[in-house]
């Protein structure tokens, strides 16, 4: 499942260890395997084989440049959702017609240089906005590719914040519209609608959501080509869950022993836009311990990294296992593992079994490759960490540690 295992007692990303890493570039860091990365990329890839889909990589989940360019490497797309992604995605030498883009606000500037660039596809999540591709478009004297993006309003069983395939939630067009914008699509003489995508929501453990949503829209398309309208691409989204505690997600080829059948059968491309799945468990969070403190009520694990590094824990109720980087013997004991920010939502776990630790012990925070380090924040004036990458038994910086320049950077203090 992925490369972070002990030898010796001792943590160990592929063949390196992680205690020497922390010696070299400090606390914290985040830490990435190449090998788990690019194995769960080829899992797909071979579990999909007989579709020969686009894997357009969900660049939200991990936007390091080296992640994305592993994975350029194999022949992975991108699935960006903003212009500081297309302008990333593009320095990782990923081919901009394996570029797709999504997003509910897409601003003037980002559709025009989306448009420039030229990008496989516009995942459209509005009419509105479908009109202003189509007008900026129209200045640009260009013609370009939208899919559009359906909410197939099906329940997912997730997190309430990464559930995205309800009418309640912002994303995507209602199917009676969209079917109304194809009938139309006339008007929107420098668009070719030429695709339907769906993303459901992310950590979805079993088949029945994505299997549900894929018949939905599969309907959908053939009731569009009744009535003469055909596309080209389904874009069936990202979203497999992976192993955070104790759950038993599908693999790669169980999803696609349920859905391959189906999508066979829609005689159309597919793309897919694997997020988490990818890097999820290809990264831990490492981080050293500070102080630990008593109060007679609870014990408390002071930590150097913070809810600026790794949000997940409060943001989603996210459970990381966490484990001392040199094994110890001894009871485990319950322990609040903190950080230093000045917020009762700065954890990493609460009431969780560890073994003694102290000052100065690393611990490692597994499964945090994904929605990491791209959702960390300067909060408290915090430097963004470092990132590392092992491949074998060799490690490289693959992000600098922020220095205090890099904080106040562009900040000025004015005189009226
Ligand atoms: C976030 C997102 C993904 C990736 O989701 P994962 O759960 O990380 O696989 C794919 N497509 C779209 C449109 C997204 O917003």
């Amino acid at each position: 499942m992925h490369d972070f295992h002990f030898k010796n007692g001792e943590l160990c990303c592929e063949n390196a260890k992680v205690s020497a890493i922390a010696q070299r570039v400090g606390t914290p860091f985040y830490l990435y395997s190449y090998k788990t990365l690019t194995d769960h990329f080829l899992k797909i890839q071979r579990a999909f084989a007989p579709l020969d889909p686009l894997i357009c990589f969900a660049m939200k989940s991990n936007g390091n440049l080296s992640v994305v360019k592993s994975l350029v490497e194999l022949g992975a797309g991108i699935d960006i959702v903003s212009i500081g992604e297309l302008g990333k995605a593009l320095l990782a030498g990923a081919d901009p017609q394996k570029i797709v883009f999504a997003s509910v606000g897409k601003t003037e500037e980002e559709i025009a240089f989306a448009i420039e660039t030229g990008i496989l596809l516009f995942n459209v999540e509005s009419e509105p906005e479908l009109a202003q591709i189509n007008l900026i478009a129209a200045k640009m004297k260009r013609r370009v590719q939208a899919a559009l993006r359906i909410n197939p309003d099906v329940p997912a069983p997730t997190h309430e914040y990464t559930n995205t395939g309800s009418l309640k939630k912002k994303f995507g067009i209602d199917l009676g519209t969209a079917r109304r914008i194809f009938r139309t699509q006339a008007q929107y003489s420098h668009v070719k609608i030429n695709g339907v995508h769906i993303h459901i929501g992310s950590q979805i453990i079993g088949p029945r959501p994505f299997v549900g949503a894929i018949k939905k829209v599969a309907d959908f398309i053939d009731g569009l080509r009744a009535e003469g309208i055909t596309i080209e691409y389904l874009d069936i989204g990202g979203g497999l869950g992976i192993i955070y505690k104790d759950e038993n997600p599908q693999t790669a080829q169980q999803y696609a022993d349920k859905v391959v059948p189906i999508l066979e059968k829609t005689g159309l491309k597919i793309i897919m836009e694997p997020g988490r799945f990818i890097v999820g468990n290809a990264g831990i969070f490492v981080t050293k311990v500070l102080y630990v403190k008593d109060n007679g009520l609870k014990k408390f694990v002071i930590v150097d990294g913070g809810m600026n590094d790794l949000i997940r824990p409060m943001l989603y109720d996210a459970y990381h296992e966490i484990v001392p980087v040199a094994q110890t013997r001894g009871v485990p004991q319950k322990c609040d593992v903190v950080g230093p920010i000045c917020e009762s939502g700065d954890f990493f776990a609460h009431d969780r079994l560890l073994p003694r630790v102290k000052k100065n012990d690393l611990l490692a925070v597994m499964s945090a490759g994904a929605y990491g380090y791209v959702m960390s924040s300067n909060y408290n004036v915090r430097p963004r960490v470092a990132e590392v990458m092992v491949r074998s038994s060799k490690f490289k910086i693959v992000k600098e540690r922020e220095t205090f320049k890099d904080l106040v950077r562009g900040e000025k203090i004015i005189s009226w």
